[in-house]
């Protein structure tokens, strides 16, 4: 058995360490490595020849600031990971490698909340087909990612009571789908995938700590500290959308009064343009009108961004992201919200907490989640698998 301290155990907690930043990043230099792992920069030379040799990593010749120098990326055939998206409106799935490139991609409209079990069923399909479409070895898979548009008991692993999606309560998403593909499937909500997807492939690339705010038929964030989703024990950490702004205002699901999100949600906004734009107004539409320049669809959209950013000040105020990242379709507004959410930050954190805080729309759109997802299996997967064939074979526990 490896003793904590060895010399074995000590290269193995390296090894780990250049995997999963790799593994997380897509593609690192050898220096880039070194500042992120804090090891040295013969170690991490060392620790890559290995990875190399054993097939684990792709070294390939780049540039860096002029430089020469060595990209590493996991071997894209060294593993497949899927990702599948449950929206109220959509189904999504994506299907990638341990090298970060997406191989097929795709999506389908879908009542999600008229049955789980067709929803399980449609998504089983859809995986078969691009699965089988790509030509991978369906052996090489080594987990599926799943985003469903509510909360998950951390400890049950089932959709909450709370949840928007009724005919949903009750059942556990990530045994549903493990069961119809025979492979691990980890699961989130949609906000955290939104957060993993940008930090991954979109506007969070190369920060750490950074908030993903989405603006829906609710109002949730996911969060990333020190390159980690938090979650918290109950897996609730993130719903901006109850902060409180007014006391007496409008009475949220929650059962509060004022949150956030009575006055940011869409349920809660079109209705304020439905005497003076029709009761059939959608968010996407709103959105395109205020870029035409429709005056009261750009007030009541500059008048969301400043509550969210009332949200995202106090966030601020206790997590000083470097990154805030605005999700969903308000995000194609640009400017219009982004402006608002800025001018109320400065108003309201603290200014050390705001001074290097950047507010982008999202730069993946609708693919966030599902792209989210297959980083969730990218984060969750655990290094044993690449480093079998690294690693000589550990002796058994008991001789
Ligand atoms: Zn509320």
């Amino acid at each position: 058995m490896e003793t904590p301290g060895s010399q074995t155990s000590l290269h193995r907690a390296n090894l780990e360490r250049v995997v999963r930043a790799v593994r997380m990043a897509g593609s690192l230099t050898q220096a880039e490595i070194a500042r992120s792992t804090g090891l040295s920069a013969a170690t991490v030379s060392n620790i890559v020849r290995e990875l190399k040799d054993s097939g684990t990593v792709e070294v390939t010749p780049t540039s860096a600031g002029g430089r020469r120098a060595r990209s590493v990326s996991l071997s894209g055939d060294a593993g497949i990971v899927i990702g599948v998206d449950f929206g109220h409106t959509h189904l999504r799935v994506a299907i990638g490698n341990l090298a970060h490139q997406v191989l097929a991609e795709e999506s389908e409209p879908l009542d999600v909340d008229a049955s789980s079990a067709h929803g399980f069923g449609r998504a089983e399909q859809l995986v078969n087909r691009l699965v089988e479409t790509t030509g991978i070895s369906p052996g090489k898979v080594i987990g599926v990612g799943l985003g469903v548009p509510g909360p998950i008991d951390v400890e049950s692993g089932t959709l909450g009571s709370t949840s928007i999606l009724p005919g949903w309560t009750g059942i556990n998403p990530s045994q549903e789908l493990a069961g119809r593909l025979g492979v691990p499937v980890y699961v989130d909500n949609d906000a955290n995938l939104g957060a993993l997807g940008e930090l991954v492939w979109g506007a969070g690339r190369g920060v750490r700590d950074l908030a993903y705010i989405k603006v829906a038929s609710g109002v949730g964030a996911g969060l990333v500290i020190d390159g980690h989703i938090y979650r918290g024990p109950g897996g609730t950490a993130g719903e901006i959308g109850h902060i409180t702004l007014d006391e007496s205002g409008p009475v949220c699901r929650c059962g509060n009064r004022g949150c956030l999100e009575t006055f940011t949600a869409a349920r809660y906004v079109l209705p304020l343009l439905k005497p003076s734009h029709g009761a059939d107004l959608t968010m996407e539409r709103m959105v395109q009108l205020a870029r035409e320049g429709d005056p009261g669809c750009r007030r009541v959209i500059g008048d969301v961004g400043r509550h969210i950013g009332s949200g995202v000040a106090n966030l601020c105020n206790l997590l000083n992201p470097s990154r805030v990242v605005l999700g969903g379709s308000l995000a194609e507004a640009g400017e219009l919200v982004l402006g608002p959410i800025r001018d109320s930050v400065s108003r309201y954190a603290i200014p050390s907490a705001a001074r290097q805080l950047s507010v982008l729309p999202g730069a993946l759109g609708g693919r966030a989640e599902v792209l989210g997802a297959l980083a969730l299996v990218l984060s969750e997967m655990g290094d044993s698998s690449l480093l079998e064939s690294t690693l000589p074979a550990a002796a058994p526990a008991f001789t």
